[in-house]
């Protein structure tokens, strides 16, 4: 009888090492990413510039993917994909970073590792060349988790993270959508509109890019990284920054990078909210997150997306725009990138 029991548990020990074995290390890796949410439209696009999209976002998945298979860690992997896209003028983050209503370049940026859950992030920086690096320095070498402005420019200087002037994120494109904004306000003024001074949240932003990757060891990482919207005005940070809503990771649930119009993501707690249903109600990933954006964030009139990923490497990417450029590769051979409903 004694001998009965002692196998009997030498069995479910064995059977739940092996479980999580299977979840954890099981060298499965993947890496899923976004340009941003919007109204991306065939008809405005060119076969040109739609090529220029699909190459920088696979030069930038290839390069988090590369780590990962390395052995890299998840946040790494992050931050070498996020900064392809930060070195791109197509993405509004980093280079290509929108302006500010004062014609300023204010970026935000932020990243959590999913095994630790320690995050750091940067908010309305001017002079750090990619903001990403400078939200993992917060994360590894300080004690705390936000950091903003010259406090954020003075700490990314002392970690050795490389700076910028204001002339090297001067892209014309951006200051021309800038005056154009600019303009529909006077107008509305002028013409006494009842309307709110503010045009579309789809006029005012283009491209915030986001990365969540899985490592071989089964640890998530998710990153953000914004110039924000055009024209914003007093300083205004938006929730690309804000752990839990443009980014969160947890291995116990999934890893999350948002991107929309920033006060709805934080009001709706986004990228926690995909979290905590997965951990209270049990749902899938692409369950989660297809509640809060198709669902919570639409009926409070929130645009935008996310990408997210489970410690087993399910992906989803959903939106409620028109279009949200995105892109993923798995170790299991699958891959792909679109931009289009
Ligand atoms: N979420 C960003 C912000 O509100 C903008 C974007 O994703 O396009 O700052």
């Amino acid at each position: 009888m004694k001998k009965v029991i002692l196998v009997g548990l030498l069995l479910s020990v064995l059977s739940t090492s092996l479980a999580q074995n299977n979840m954890k290390g099981n060298n499965n890796f993947a890496i899923v990413l976004h340009g941003g949410a919007g109204t991306i439209l065939k008809q405005n696009m060119t076969p040109e510039l739609e090529k220029q999209y699909m190459d920088k976002m696979n030069e930038a998945l290839q390069k988090g993917y590369d780590t990962l298979s390395k052995g890299g860690k998840s946040n790494d992997a992050v931050v070498v994909a996020i900064m392809v896209l930060e070195d791109s003028p197509l993405f509004n983050a980093g280079k290509g970073s929108v302006f500010t209503a004062d014609g300023k370049n204010e970026m935000d940026a932020s990243i959590m590792d999913g095994k630790t859950l320690k995050s750091g992030a940067v908010a309305g920086v001017r002079k750090i060349k990619n903001p990403i690096t400078a939200a993992k320095c917060v994360l590894e070498k300080s004690e705390h988790v936000m950091m903003v402005g010259t406090g954020a420019e003075k700490f990314a200087k002392k970690c050795k993270c490389e700076m910028a002037d204001s002339s090297y994120f001067f892209e014309e494109k951006r200051f021309i959508q800038l005056q154009k904004i600019k303009e529909s306000e006077k107008t509305e003024l002028d013409h006494g509109s009842s309307k709110p001074i503010d045009v579309e949240f789809n006029d005012k932003k283009f491209g915030t890019v986001g990365v969540v990757a899985l490592d071989k060891e089964g640890n998530l990482a998710a990153g953000t990284s914004t110039g924000g919207m055009t024209n914003k005005k007093y300083g205004r940070v938006g929730d690309a920054p804000i752990i839990g809503a443009g980014t969160y990771a947890n291995n116990k649930t999934c890893g999350v990078s948002c991107t929309g119009h920033g006060e709805y993501f934080i009001r709706a707690v986004v990228a926690y909210d995909v979290s905590a249903l997965m951990e209270y109600k049990g749902y899938s990933v692409e369950k989660a997150a297809n509640e809060v954006i198709n669902e919570k964030l639409k009926k409070m009139g929130g645009e935008g997306g996310l990408i997210a990923m489970d410690a087993k490497g399910n992906i989803t990417m959903p939106f409620n725009t028109p279009g949200m450029y995105r892109a993923f590769k798995k170790s299991d051979g699958t891959s792909g990138n679109f931009i289009y409903k």
